[in-house]
């Protein structure tokens, strides 16, 4: 848990994504009309420009699809934490979200890791979605 760290700021077209995350579930963003995953969230799609959206619950299997290794740490909160790994996990519906990989070494993460989305519960109860690797590709 790191306390202290800053929060994020739900607004009308992430609310959904953030209430997910408090029941364990990672919902995305589907495009009601032509199917597209949207991300990040807005309010409309950028392939057919529908307004209309789904919100589909992932099973939060992805893979690394690009990865930094922090160094640095870009907040005080975070000077006992470097290194860690900064992600674009690559996940269904065309959708790329951004977190942490956990569970092992940065040096083990490469591209087309198999990863898994787990929960981090922050002290005010709220929960982020980062991601860990598991060991075998579904
Ligand atoms: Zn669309």
């Amino acid at each position: 848990m790191l306390e202290g760290m800053p929060r994020p700021l739900p607004n009308l077209d992430t609310q959904p994504f953030w209430d997910g995350c408090q029941e364990e579930r990672l919902l995305l963003p589907r495009c009601s009309a032509c199917g597209e995953g949207r991300w990040p969230p807005g309010p409309m799609c950028p392939a057919c420009q529908s307004q209309d959206v789904d919100w589909i619950e992932s099973s939060g299997r992805g893979r690394v699809y690009s990865w930094i290794v922090a160094n640095h740490p870009v907040h005080p909160v975070l000077t006992g934490q470097v290194p860690y790994v900064v992600a674009m996990i690559e996940l269904e519906h065309n959708i790329r979200l951004v977190g942490n990989v956990m569970g092992c070494a940065p040096d083990e993460v490469e591209a087309d890791l198999p990863v898994e989305v787990i929960f981090e519960r922050l002290e005010d109860g709220r929960q982020l979605p980062n991601f860990r690797r598991v060991e075998t590709a579904e």
